[in-house]
């Protein structure tokens, strides 16, 4: 099958070979476990369990508040020890669940046992996700029974699930497509009855055959599904990006990927669905990338949410000896997020560590000048936005202008264009704080 791509976007180096060798590694973390209570978008769970409880791996420690919320569950069994505010990744602070791990890791009755021949109803298939606390798993964190339920299913033609993974050093998906295709075919074909008129497409980079391989041998004669090749390109794997890819629609300003009849499911997040169904387990555990040029032993883990990343670090051989570490990322150089403490724990949205001997946001700071009017950033942008007058707008704080007439709130922060500045403007970071501020004022 021909090899699709979108226009713009960039080619950075990949440093996928340094995690994609040896084997998945299972991890059992030997500390406490910490389980913020907002890994989603929507309104935070509801705690349901108070310090001194004792919890098994399984149970949900924080209840959905509404529909746009995600339960959430404790990957190990031991005591409650606090409910308190902690660190998370992004450097603020959330309400945390901490459970002492007890080391035993003893499921609930009825969790993970497979118990179901393969027959669901609409209605199972949608409170299995919803009672999972399942979530995008590639970084959005959207849950993903609001994503799946439709007033109109008959509207949507495409379920695309997103094995593109684009982003440098991240190989947790590859690895997931490679070990489990039948789960995450069975995935999509759970979603797919949601739909009834929808086929489904499982679009991956050229850059990961062995993942195309399995992937398609697993699909090899079966009816309303098939793999797409995608061009190895950053950012492939944006949902706009691979609904133009596939589709051939493109998304306008304020659409969502429903109202061209799409939607993008990670693969993670459609084996985690598998799981889900046959097996009554919630969302617990995932497949994780430690990597980057600091750290002894790059690789993948399968690692119980709650997990902090210092642990991965340590199971990951440590730091070089011979390195200083400079950067630590929750998620990859282009749009993971620089970790002040390696204390934060990882949740269901995180998909890798990225350990740097570089700090490529100082380096950059210390050779800026003033924008050449070179239109490099415009001819990458996979939005089709005009970086360069968003960044006077930004830096003027003119948000009128910022938002109504260079449409700044659909920058996806993908970086391509901050990548691409021969005069090192600080451009992502720049729209990142605009758009926080733009919607501070808006919730006002
Ligand atoms: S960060 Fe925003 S403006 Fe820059 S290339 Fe990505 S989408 Fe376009
Ligand atoms: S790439 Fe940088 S220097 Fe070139 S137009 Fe954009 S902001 Fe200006």
């Amino acid at each position: 099958m021909s090899v699709k791509t979108f226009r713009g976007g960039i080619h950075p180096e990949g440093f996928k070979e340094l995690s994609l060798g040896g084997p998945v590694t299972p991890y059992l973390p030997q500390g406490d476990l910490v389980f913020p209570v907002n890994q989603h978008i929507g309104k935070p769970a509801k705690p349901v369990v108070k310090k001194g409880d004792l919890v098994k791996a399984g149970q949900i420690i924080a209840e959905a508040d509404g529909f746009v919320s995600a339960n959430i569950v404790s990957s190990c069994s031991g005591k409650v020890k606090a409910i308190e505010e902690r660190a998370t990744a992004s450097g603020t602070t959330a309400t945390c669940i901490v459970i002492e791990n007890d080391g035993e890791f003893s499921l609930l009755e009825g969790v993970g046992k497979k118990h179901h021949a393969g027959t669901f109803s609409n209605k199972d298939i949608l409170d299995a996700i919803q009672r999972a606390g399942i979530v995008g798993m590639g970084g959005a964190g959207f849950p993903t029974h609001v994503k799946l339920t439709s007033k109109n299913p008959e509207s949507i033609d495409y379920i695309i699930a997103n094995g593109s993974e684009c982003e440098p050093y991240i190989t947790c998906d590859d690895r997931l497509m490679q070990n489990q295709s039948r789960g995450i075919l069975d995935g999509l074909r759970l979603v797919l009855q949601l739909f009834p008129d929808a086929i489904g497409v499982i679009a991956i980079e050229d850059n990961k055959p062995e993942a195309i391989k399995s992937m398609e041998a697993v699909c090899a004669g079966e009816k309303g599904v098939m793999v797409q090749p995608v061009q190895a390109k950053y950012p492939e794997g944006g949902e706009r990006n691979l609904i133009s890819v596939v589709s051939g629609r493109d998304l306008k300003f304020g659409q969502l990927p429903a109202d061209v009849g799409c939607i993008v499911c990670n693969v993670a997040s459609l084996y985690a669905i598998y799981r889900a169904c046959y097996f009554s387990e919630p969302l617990m555990k995932r497949y994780f990338t430690v990597s980057g040029d600091a750290v002894a032993h790059p690789g993948t883990f399968e690692v119980p949410i709650g997990t902090s990343y210092q642990e991965l670090v340590e199971a990951a051989g440590g730091i070089k000896p011979d390195v200083t570490l400079k950067k630590a990322l929750s998620g990859g150089p282009m749009m993971g997020i620089a970790m002040p403490s390696l204390s934060a724990p990882i949740t269901k949205a995180s998909n890798a560590l990225t350990l740097l001997s570089e700090d490529d946001v100082e380096l950059a700071e210390a050779q800026q000048t003033a924008c050449i009017r070179c239109g490099r950033c415009s001819r990458v942008c996979p939005i089709h936005l005009i970086p360069q007058m968003m960044a006077d707008a930004a830096e003027k704080k003119n948000y009128e202008q910022y938002e109504k007439r260079l449409y700044g709130l659909d920058c996806i922060a993908c970086g391509s264009c901050t990548w691409v500045c021969p005069a090192k403007r600080p451009l992502m970071q720049l729209f990142k704080q605009a758009k926080a501020e733009i919607l501070a004022a808006k919730r006002k």
